[in-house]
Parts: structure tokens; C-alpha cells; sequence
């Protein structure tokens, strides 16, 4: 974790707005206030999945895995291009060293399947799923 005074000003890879650092609980990620995209280092998108997993069945977060780009966004922290990645089938930008851009609403998908059996969460999500692509 950053503390505010020490961290630089990162920009919304999405409309370059600032983003904003936000805490909820016991996490904290930063958060554009115009297209409301989410920036989250890895440890910390870890660590909500195992805070809403703990009522279920406790699968950890899946890795991303590669997916081909399009294009590319920067990174809000470091300003090198993302690689595009999928968690559980949502497409979403990756920094290796930074954290993970989602856009709305990516993460709340990606985090109800912590929480939902798969089944369950596919039948909620699948059809948005196919409209990602
Ligand atoms: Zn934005
Ligand atoms: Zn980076």
C-alpha cells in the first residue's frame, strides 16, 4: 500500500482525467470519477477475491490469461503499454509490474464470481460475457 503523499498523480489510461485514490475496508485502488475505470494492483484484486470467496467455496482468484490486442492502453503508474488479458472470460488491460485496469463493470463481474457458484455466475453474466468481446 501507497500513501497518498508519496504517490504521483496517475491518469485514467481511458479519458486521462486524474484518478482518484479511493479505500474501501481494508483495500485501495485508484478510481476515475469520469468513466469510473478501476486501477488495482494484483495483491489487492487478490485479496478482495478472498475477502468475498470466504463464503464460498474459497477458489482463489484465476490467473489472467493472454488475449490478443487490439490495442493497447498505458499503464496509469509506469506509462508502458498494457497487455490484454482475460480474468474468468472479461477482458481487461494488465500491467505485469503495476496492477489491472477494469473498466465498468469489469471488476464487480469479475468479483461476483467469488461470491456466486459458476454456474450461477455464468447464467448472470454470460450473455454481457459475449458482448465484450
Ligand atoms: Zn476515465
Ligand atoms: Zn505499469
Amino acid at each position: 500500500m501507497y500513501r497518498e503523499a508519496a504517490r504521483p498523480h496517475r491518469r485514467c489510461p481511458r479519458c486521462a482525467r486524474r484518478l482518484a485514490w479511493q479505500t474501501q475496508g481494508a483495500f485501495a485502488y485508484d478510481l476515475c470519477d469520469g468513466c469510473g475505470g478501476i486501477f488495482v494492483d494484483a495483491a489487492t484484486l487478490a485479496a478482495m477475491w478472498q475477502e468475498l470467496a470466504r463464503s464460498n467455496d474459497e477458489a482463489p482468484l484465476p490467473q489472467p490469461r493472454a488475449r490478443p490486442a487490439i490495442y493497447r492502453l498505458p499503464c496509469p503508474a509506469c506509462g508502458g503499454r498494457m497487455a490484454r488479458v482475460d480474468v474468468l472470460g472479461v477482458p481487461v488491460d494488465s500491467c505485469a509490474a503495476d496492477g489491472l485496469w477494469f473498466d465498468p463493470p469489469e471488476l464487480e463481474i469479475v468479483l461476483m464470481a467469488a461470491k456466486l457458484p459458476f454456474h450461477d455466475w455464468l447464467r448472470a453474466f454470460g450473455a454481457r460475457l459475449r458482448l465484450m468481446r
